[in-house]
């Protein structure tokens, strides 16, 4: 674009540089009160904010499109814009107009974008959601090696851990980032992987993920000589940390957020879930797409955001190391037993507010009063909870540890602040009353002066005699003395004329000023100026000083969180009767009285019928162990099968679990998968997912490995699909020798049980009575004698004729299948195509037939019940 044509204004000259030094972005252009937009981002922002599009001047001959946002409001727009998939690059204005029109009339205001506002980057508490995570992602290879580093600038907790690119998947699925950021080089094929994950993309340059300037960078932002200050770090994970740092500089414009030096993640160190597992066993977000009906929502008890946060990230990954389930476990029996004390505990986490976010906030220069305000309650709070905590388990004790010592900070922002600051540092007004002298002395005067000028208006009606007249003051004119157009005559004249000075006249009004005003105006304002600055020096010491301790801080939130879920996981054993499972390096699974806590708690919701417990024993005697469950559809399989992997999952996220015991040796790898028929379509074809997905857990499973396979082969023809999940159960039992649950209704496979010797059957009872099915759900081992698939049919509706057809069908197959292969060939060719026709009836109703006649006066309308009923007999009588 030419910059220098004549037809371009000077203000359009610097939108379009900024414009371009900012490609992909929107452009938000601070003009006065307003963000405005123009040409394409107008006509996108637009459609996007359903705002209107107007027009303003010409640009290369062609009408420019403008639309605007106040910037009061823009939050809430630049959620939806980010919600869309935008990024918008904010420009303000970096100095007071009244600056640009003394380098003359042309002169612009100097405007520069101060921040970039991406999906990862995000800081206002209006734009993020209190209790999830918001994850910013770099992934970084370096020659053989690759890591994955991530950081939620929110909080300021950086993470990173070697991650092989077949584990991104995986790994992107565990966090759920919102943005992604990796080399422009490896763009192209990662992008399919990236928003899979429902992730927004940033390419970098590969300088971005250098790992030797990386290292400086680093370095210098956490003040060590070398990264090894805090781990030994490959060049890859050096390369991960340094493009996210790179990134937020250039997203904050210098401003670095706080970052809390890296804490490395070992992958061996989580149970590994694979994406379409978590998906599946609906672990933090439903199938559904909301957190409503995940496990997530229904086992959320904690009482602060950061514990709610810290819950999300356990259930996303469970613990491997039995040290650390263990002290979990144990704080949670301790608060479970100590009742009273749980009590206390939660009533005073109630009243913690978000630290870790108005800790990030502070840093990055966008807070305000409020937040130190948080800080100081939220410290405060620590204090009383660290002094409940006596004779506690060690994972409390070491959470308390970290709540004491910040007595000092404490004392000051109490003595500084007043105790409900508010929002913005701008007004001022936040700093307590006797906390500097020289504030006290300042307010003193400016209050003064407001006063002295109520006294003024009195006199003034006085000497006028003009009982309405008001002194006023707004921002333009300062204070002014104002009177109807009806008495300022009289002003007009002398003698009062010498007295007042005209300064403005409106429709209604005449206002004036007076030289005693102007001067006792000009006290107002500077001490009102002062007492601004003061205040305003006092913000930034007590910023400085919270800054300051941001690492304690941050370790007491950390504690906070840590006590939360631990009181919260109780309170929900308590209520919900669940128990604390044993978990130790066996290869166990032995559930007694398991229950599905998020269909239970549908159950009960609905007020349906109870929840049927059921054992599931996968005796550590045989290695390998699998269960094959057989049983009709709707008879509660999949839910059998869920069950047990989320009480696998809750055991070693450190929570006790919906049964009435559990003994779990520690699984290292969960895996679940679906037959393809309950699968959402995603493109390729559902049995290709399937299978892909199938083999995916064939080549990985470890004899640590918990599979749940759900009606594996459906997804195709019967004799395929058989075969299919046949190979997989072999495959399962002599390679990857794991624990099982493997769901199915082709009977014929209840015949490995003879001959695999890890291999047990199970079905889920069903009664039959009178030819319908009841649904027992209860699970009992051996095999089920048939699939009830047909009475399951009747139940959904399917047209009766369609139910006596298939039982035909049914009948012929199944004694085809005693007779042998050949002679069930035989009948299923045999057998005529589907016929939707009604059947004909066994026998025939001619139209002239006693029963015709018998029938022909009777009025149904008119029938009493009985009568209805003796006729049903008469009419059986002449069949
Ligand atoms: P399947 O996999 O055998 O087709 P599901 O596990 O989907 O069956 O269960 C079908 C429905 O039965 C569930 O939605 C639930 O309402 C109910 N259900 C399943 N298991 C139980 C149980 N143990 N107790 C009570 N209701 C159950």
């Amino acid at each position: 674009m030419n910059v220098s044509d004549d037809s371009v204004t000077p203000m359009m000259a610097q939108y379009l540089e900024i414009k371009a030094q900012n490609p992909g972005a929107l452009l938000f252009y601070r003009l006065g009160d307003f963000y405005e937009m123009f040409f394409d981002d107008a006509v996108a922002a637009a459609e996007a904010l359903d705002i209107t599009l107007t027009q303003r001047g010409f640009h290369n001959g062609k009408p420019i499109a403008l639309c605007g946002v106040p910037y009061h409001a823009a939050e809430g727009y630049l959620l939806t814009l980010i919600r869309k998939g935008f990024r918008v690059a904010i420009a303000e204005q970096m100095e007071d107009p009244a600056e640009a029109k003394k380098r003359g009339s042309k002169s612009v205001v100097k405007r520069d974008v101060v921040r970039l506002v991406t999906p990862g980057t995000l800081t206002e508490d209006s734009l993020l959601e209190a209790r999830r995570h918001n994850y910013l992602v770099a992934f970084a290879d370096v020659r053989e090696d690759s890591a994955l580093a991530w950081v939620d600038i929110s909080t300021g907790e950086l993470r990173v851990m070697p991650c092989p690119e077949v584990r991104l998947g995986p790994e992107l699925a565990r966090l759920a980032p919102r943005e992604v950021l990796v080399s422009e080089a490896r763009e192209r094929d990662l992008a399919l992987l990236v928003t899979e994950s429902g992730a927004a993309l940033t390419a970098l340059s590969r300088g971005s993920f250098d790992s030797t300037s990386a290292e400086q960078r680093l370095c210098k932002l956490w003040n060590v000589g070398s990264l090894a200050a805090f781990g030994n770090f490959g060049r890859a994970e050096v390369a991960a940390m340094g493009g996210l740092v790179d990134y937020l500089d250039l997203t904050q414009r210098g401003k670095l957020p706080l970052l809390r030096p890296p804490l490395r993640e070992s992958a061996n160190g989580a149970m590994q879930i694979d994406a379409s597992t978590r998906r599946n066993l609906e672990i933090t977000q439903a199938l559904s797409g909301g957190r409503d009906g995940s496990l997530l929502a229904a086992v959320d008890r904690t009482a602060t955001a950061a514990g709610a946060r810290l819950l999300e990230r356990r259930l996303s990954s469970p613990s491997r190391d039995l040290g650390v389930i263990h002290h979990r476990l144990e704080a949670v029996r301790f608060l479970l037993e100590q009742s009273r004390l749980r009590e206390d505990l939660r009533a005073d986490l109630r009243r913690v507010p978000d630290m870790d976010r108005a800790l990030s906030r502070l840093a990055l220069d966008r807070g305000g009063p409020r937040d130190l305000a948080a800080i100081r309650a939220g410290l405060k709070q620590a204090e009383r909870i660290a002094a409940r905590m006596q004779a506690v388990p060690p994972l409390l004790a070491d959470a308390a540890q970290t709540l004491v010592g910040h007595g000092a900070l404490i004392d000051l922002l109490d003595d500084a602040l007043i105790a409900e600051p508010p929002l913005l540092a701008r007004d001022g007004g936040y700093i307590a009353a006797g906390f500097d002298t020289d504030l006290d002395e300042t307010r003193r005067l400016r209050d003064e002066g407001r006063g002295v000028i109520a006294q003024m208006q009195a006199e003034y009606i006085a000497l006028s005699g003009v009982q309405s007249l008001k002194i006023k003051h707004n921002n333009v004119l300062g204070y002014f003395i104002e009177t109807t157009t009806l008495h300022a005559e009289k002003m007009f004249a002398a003698p009062l004329s010498e007295t007042f000075i005209h300064r403005q006249t409106t429709a209604n009004q005449v206002r004036f000023t007076t030289l005693p005003l102007n001067e006792i105006e000009t006290k107002i304002l500077n001490a009102g100026n002062r007492a601004l600055e003061i205040e305003k020096r006092h913000y930034e010491a007590l910023r400085a000083a919270i800054l300051e301790q941001s690492g304690p801080i941050g370790a007491a939130a950390r504690g906070l969180a840590e006590i939360d879920l631990s009181g919260a996981f109780a309170d929900l054993a308590a209520a919900e009767n669940w128990v604390e499972p044993r978990v130790d390096d066996s290869r166990a699974f032995m559930v007694t009285g398991g229950r599905h806590p998020v269909v239970e708690r549908a159950l009960k919701k609905q007020g349906g019928g109870a929840f049927v417990a059921n054992d599931c024993a996968l005796t550590e005697q045989t290695t390998p162990a699998i269960w094959l469950l057989t049983g009709p559809n709707m008879a509660g399989k999949s839910t059998f099968l869920r069950q047990n992997a989320l009480i696998a999952l809750l055991a070693q996220a450190g929570s006790f679990v919906p049964a009435a015991s559990a003994h779990i040796g520690l699984v290292s790898q969960l895996f679940s998968r679906v037959g393809a028929s309950d699968d959402l379509a995603r493109g390729r074809s559902t049995f290709m997912v399937e299978m892909v997905e199938t083999a995916a857990i064939l080549n990985q499973a470890d004899d640590r490995a918990l599979v749940i396979l759900d009606e594996i082969g459906r997804g195709t023809a019967t004799y395929d699909g058989l075969s299919i999940a046949w190979a997989t159960m072999e495959h399962l039992h002599e390679t990857n020798r794991c624990r099982a649950l493997f769901a199915t209704h082709y009977h014929e496979m209840t015949a490995l049980s003879a001959k695999l010797e890890g291999v047990e059957n199970a079905t889920v009872t069903v009664k039959e009575w009178d030819g319908e099915v009841i649904f027992l759900h209860e699970v009992k081992k051996g095999a089920a004698d048939r699939s009830y698939g047909v009475q399951v049919a009747r139940l959904a509706g399917l047209p009766a004729t369609v139910i006596e057809r298939a039982k035909v069908v049914l009948e012929a197959l199944e004694s085809g299948e005693r007779e042998g292969g050949s002679r069930q060939k035989a009948l299923i060719d045999d057998l005529p195509l589907f016929r939707a026709m009604p059947a004909p009836a066994p026998k025939a109703v001619a139209k002239d037939s006693k029963v015709v006649a018998a029938l022909k006066d009777v009025l149904p309308d008119e029938l009493t019940p009985i009568e209805a009923l003796r006729l049903v007999y008469t009419l059986k009588d002449l069949l």
